[in-house]
């Protein structure tokens, strides 16, 4: 007989929207047990080729049915230092699900029968984290001698730094910001990822001997030749897309206009939502329109929407977007719990103009409604606006979250770094060297925007060519 999938278990709708407590609950282990007992343990599995970093998924959900948690737990952690943080915000559907035997060939992304590795996967990074097991890596007394250099403390330069000091190197990572993480920690929102889940998985790399040096921005603090001079034989850029995409639309400067980036800095890294106790809040408006459909805007709706609720605001928060749910790059668990947690959409609707009062505080928000047209060089459906459809919204408080660019303190600070006209750094497919010898490069800051374990993928790759380079020397 054919066995249902396991839904996970989630806080109840009404109680969410109050604060920023963890949404997903995970499976308990006779959940675990039953999703496992689904997968079909393929004699060539495909999961494993949706995964960037290539975890033995076949392996692993074979321990969890065997009750070897602790065996599945060192099976992913041979190739991803993270597993409990990915096991969340891994958008599955699009990878190791999508690829999964369950999952018939041609959909966009996965079925709802193909297994839900990544709870299975949180199910066991937890239950490491429970018990606080510790994968040792292979030191060798070798690679003692050497010391690299990290910028950017994001999940590539991480991954890098894990990667590295499971070997025996030395590994100091430079930050600009005063706290680790990099999206992780300022984009991420508590409810999607818990701190002391970022926190355990970053202590794990200190108790590597990591050394997380925060406030200190390469490209003005330091240049790459002084990280040179002072004996680093290799550095790693995880710089990421830091830089927030406009809209380029008349009244964006008003006051109250926010980019997605500044606005979930202010709550999710400087703690806006729990002022007063932190000295750093953030204006919550009344009719709070966010702009895309991508994480960073489903994020930016659900925290807005959270933050109306707990000033005692009727919620009201909606996302407008260009085309329809379908083109949406969100993952899907993501727009459903938006959806369900009161997040209005406004589909294939395009922004105008925002209009503002006397004192430059933005009050409405002027839209043209659109319809599909032919697919652009992205393979989704163009939207074409509709003439003579103009509407206005009240909207005292907007966020636009339609893309994120390359960060270029530290390119623009070292013009011998080829960039792209993206801004992102070119690299050696193969190694991720850059243009500059010993300096390598991964994450976001090369092909933008990606996901986490994308920016992982390429960051195992770059330690790779990062230890043949110093090993070489
Ligand atoms: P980042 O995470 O951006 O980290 C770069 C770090 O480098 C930052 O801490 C920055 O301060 C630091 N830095 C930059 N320049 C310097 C310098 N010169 N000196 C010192 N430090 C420097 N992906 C998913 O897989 N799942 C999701 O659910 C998901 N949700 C997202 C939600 C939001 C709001 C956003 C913005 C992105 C989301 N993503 C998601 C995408 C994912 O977070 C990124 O692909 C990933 O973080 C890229 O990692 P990175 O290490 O390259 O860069």
């Amino acid at each position: 007989m054919k066995k249902e999938p396991v839904k996970v278990k989630e806080v109840e709708i009404s109680n969410r929207v109050n604060g920023f407590q963890e949404v997903v609950l995970g499976y308990s282990e006779e959940e675990a047990l039953q999703e496992a007992s689904r997968c079909l343990q393929c004699k060539d599995p495909v999961c494993i080729s949706g995964c960037p970093v290539g975890i033995d998924i076949k392996k692993f959900i074979g321990q969890i049915t065997d009750k070897d948690y602790k065996g599945g737990y060192f099976t992913i952690r041979e190739k991803n230092n993270f597993p409990s943080m990915c096991g969340r915000i891994c958008p599955a559907e699009y990878q190791c699900r999508k690829a999964c035997i369950l999952t018939k060939k041609g959909l966009a992304y996965a079925s709802a029968e193909a297994i839900n590795i990544h709870f299975l996967e949180r199910f066991v990074g937890d239950y490491g984290m429970k018990d606080n097991l510790k994968a040792g890596g292979e030191k060798d007394q070798e690679f003692s001698k050497f010391k690299v250099a990290v910028v950017g403390s994001g999940p590539a330069g991480l991954c890098c730094a894990g990667e590295l000091a499971r070997k025996g190197i030395k590994v100091d990572i430079f930050e600009g910001l005063h706290k680790s993480g990099g999206v992780l920690r300022y984009g991420i929102p508590p409810f999607r990822l818990p701190r002391d889940v970022l926190d355990f998985e970053i202590d794990y790399l200190k108790e590597l001997g990591v050394e997380i040096i925060t406030n200190s921005i390469i490209g003005k603090a330091k240049t790459l030749d002084e990280l040179f001079s002072e004996g680093y034989a290799a550095i790693f850029l995880g710089l990421g897309a830091g830089t927030p995409s406009f809209l380029g639309i008349p009244g964006e400067n008003l006051c109250n206009v926010y980019s997605a980036n500044e606005f979930l800095t202010r709550v999710n890294l400087m703690s806006a939502y729990k002022f007063p106790e932190f000295h750093t809040p953030v204006n919550v408006g009344k009719h709070i329109i966010v702009i895309g459909g991508g994480n960073t805007a489903m994020d930016s709706a659900r925290v807005a929407l959270r933050l109306q609720k707990m000033s005692g605001l009727e919620p009201d928060t909606t996302i407008l977007y260009r085309r329809t749910e379908v083109e949406m790059p969100a993952r899907r668990l993501e727009i459903e719990h938006a959806k369900e947690e009161g997040v209005k959409f406004r589909k294939l609707v395009k922004p105008e103009e925002f209009t503002g009062d006397e004192l430059g505080f933005v009050k409405k928000i002027r839209c043209l409604e659109c319809e599909l047209g032919e697919p652009d060089s992205s393979g989704r459906r163009r939207p074409v606006e509709i003439k003579g459809s103009d509407f206005e919204l009240d909207c005292d408080m907007s966020v636009i979250a339609i893309g994120l660019n390359a960060n270029q303190i530290l390119t623009k600070a070292t013009p011998e770094l080829k960039v792209d006209k993206y801004n992102d750094l070119v690299v050696d497919p193969q190694s991720m060297e850059t243009s500059v010898k010993g300096v390598f490069a991964g994450g976001d800051i090369v092909g933008g925007e990606g996901t986490v374990i994308e920016a992982m993928g390429m960051a195992m790759k770059a330690a790779k060519g990062i230890i043949e380079c110093i090993t070489k020397k």
